[in-house]
């Protein structure tokens, strides 16, 4: 296959593939979302070190190796069952609940501001 017929090819598949998008997105907008259970997918970033400088450089500017410790950055997802979009978010709320006559405040992930996410 020529390059030329190739990148027609290509064009034409990133049309469909804009087109699809466009359908997909449309059809998620007007979906009345089931959301199902919360999912906890927290971002974890490993622990690493910055070497410093070389020790035959030592001086009085001299740097040393600096560990930065493992982070982890708390997120949740949502999917909805009937059209399969779904959001994320880091936010938590408040939530109170009764029980016995017991008030319990915990933390629950909050979507209110999330966008919807199609693929
Ligand atoms: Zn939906």
């Amino acid at each position: 296959m020529s390059n030329q017929s190739l990148r027609k090819e290509i064009k034409n598949l990133e049309a469909e593939l804009n087109r699809k998008i466009l359908t997909l997105g449309k059809e998620c907008r007007f979906c009345q979302h089931n959301w199902s259970g919360i999912v906890y997918t927290p971002i974890i970033n490993e622990a690493y070190t910055i070497p410093g400088d070389p020790v035959e450089t030592r001086g009085s500017d001299w740097r040393g190796p600096v560990h930065v410790p493992q982070e982890t950055i708390p997120e949740w997802k949502r999917t909805c069952t009937l059209c399969g979009s779904f959001q994320t978010t880091r936010i938590t709320k408040d939530q109170v609940t009764h029980n016995n006559g017991l008030q319990t405040i915990s933390k629950v992930p909050d979507f209110k501001h999330s966008t919807l996410q199609i693929r």
